[in-house]
């Protein structure tokens, strides 16, 4: 198996985000163009792939631990069908106000995963995601850094941010990483 790790984002990378809201019901949640191919793709390159979200939502009290598996379970019935592979997902229920060691950009689910996985190496792994949080959890974790393009929100932050890539999406990493990376020879 290949050693090299990838942290994912959730919305925005994996499934289209919800403006201004949260993906509280599995029929809410869209993957993103390509994603199912990207991440098919992305499984004969790296291990562990590990999902790391914020999910501010359940804090606030707009959806539960249970609406949010729901939605997990969907997405990795899924990918798994499609043939990809997720081995881990952790999500942040915190509010941004609750000073948690989670919620992106702090490094708690990141370490949490490397707890799970003791072979993840953040020096040989890449963290993708949209905002503004994620490149920051990777670059202070020493990680490879790939912007997934469209969260205007956080567009004049990111502008001049030492982003490893910037990518129109998950697929076009995937292409961007088959190109140059070594994949495992299939069996
Ligand atoms: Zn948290």
């Amino acid at each position: 198996m290949p050693e090299k790790a990838l942290f994912l984002d959730r919305d925005g990378v994996i499934n289209q985000r919800l403006r201004g809201d949260y993906v509280r019901h599995p029929d809410e949640f869209i993957f993103e163009k390509n994603a199912l191919q990207a991440l098919r793709l992305l499984a004969q390159i790296f291990s562990p792939i590990v999902v790391v979200t914020n999910q501010a939502g359940i804090g606030k009290g707009r959806m539960t631990h249970a609406d949010v598996r729901a939605v997990h379970e969907k997405m990795l019935a899924e990918i798994g069908r499609a043939g990809g592979r997720i081995d881990a997902v952790y999500y942040c229920p915190h509010r941004p106000e609750d000073g948690c060691s989670c919620r992106k950009p702090a490094p708690g689910m990141a370490y949490e995963a490397q707890r799970a996985f003791p072979r993840i190496a953040f020096a040989a792994a890449w963290m993708v995601g949209d905002s503004y949080s994620d490149m920051l959890m990777g670059d202070a974790l020493g990680m490879r850094t790939a912007l997934i393009a469209g969260k205007e929100e956080d567009a004049t932050l990111l502008e001049n941010f030492p982003v490893t890539g910037r990518f129109s999406s998950l697929w076009d990493f995937a292409r961007y990483c088959e190109a140059n990376m070594p994949q495992d020879k299939p069996a």
